[in-house]
């Protein structure tokens, strides 16, 4: 069991990736807190890793909250004893997000409150918390589109990617000599909700699916494999990384029809 009595936090686990690494990682010895704001979708994934045998809590953040993510922090050590893995991963793609002239200033607003301050004040919560474990790994997550830029606009969800890279590289450094390695992992287009209620009709899907060498979606399950080996030690000398699992996307000029 590759994370065998580590305590794993993940947020926006109520579904998709985070729902899928906490089982996952639940799978391979974790203990999982569930943080989200669908409190009925946290406690079915609860659910869903004691079903498997494995140990789970449910806490209602909103990770745009600082008195929220203390919360979440101190429920994991106060539940578990400790903090091991953060995987800041809650994210929002709202459907008003568009080019700079069109997105309005509060789709802008919570788009950066979720999507950016949300993993800065996870880590300056969960920071010390690591600390106090003796180290830990620290997962957020970007996109592909932090890489790359689009022409179907989202320029809201595209700055705080873009953020929440930058964000992660610099953690990185700051805490390497602390035993605290910090990854973003940049996904391609996944056949989540987030993404299939944006792309909400099959001519926008094939838009997007145009650009992907592999020519398909990926799964939440497959992010959170990858997400996996950033939590544990297989990954132990790798840090401040885009890690990028896109389908081939950021390497494609042309793609194969
Ligand atoms: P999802 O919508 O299935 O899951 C996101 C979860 O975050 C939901 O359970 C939601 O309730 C929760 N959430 C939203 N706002 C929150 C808040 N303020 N506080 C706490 N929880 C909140 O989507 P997903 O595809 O699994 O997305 C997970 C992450 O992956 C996001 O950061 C997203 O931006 C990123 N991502 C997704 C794709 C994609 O194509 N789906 C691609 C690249 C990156």
């Amino acid at each position: 069991m590759r994370l065998k009595d580590k305590v794993a936090l993940i947020t926006g686990a109520a579904s998709g990736i985070g729902r899928e690494s906490a089982l996952l990682f639940a799978k391979e010895g974790a203990k999982i807190v569930v943080v989200d704001l669908n409190d009925m979708g946290g406690q079915e994934t609860v659910t869903l890793v004691e079903a498997m045998g494995g140990q789970a809590v449910y806490v209602h953040a909103n990770v745009s909250l600082a008195a929220d993510c203390e919360e979440m922090i101190r429920a994991a050590e106060q539940r578990f004893g400790q903090l091991n893995i953060l995987f800041n991963n809650a994210g929002i793609m709202l459907s008003g997000d568009d080019d700079a002239v069109a997105t309005s200033e509060g789709v802008w607003d919570l788009t950066l409150a979720v999507n950016l301050k949300g993993v800065f004040l996870g880590c300056k919560y969960g920071i010390p918390a690591l600390r106090r474990a003796g180290g830990g790994s620290i997962i957020n997550t970007a996109s592909f589109v932090a890489l790359l830029g689009a022409a179907t606009p989202q320029i809201a969800y595209t700055a705080s990617k873009g953020g929440v890279l930058a964000l992660s590289r610099e953690l990185a450094i700051v805490h390497a000599r602390e035993n605290i390695r910090v990854n973003a992992l940049c996904p391609g287009p996944l056949r989540t909700d987030l993404l299939m209620n944006f792309l909400n009709t099959e001519e926008k899907r094939q838009r997007r699916l145009v650009h992907i060498p592999m020519g398909r979606f990926g799964e939440a399950s497959e992010m959170a494999k990858a997400a996996l080996f950033l939590a544990s030690d297989d990954s132990s000398y790798l840090t401040g990384s885009e890690f990028v699992v896109d389908g081939g996307i950021t390497a494609a000029y042309v793609t194969p029809q």
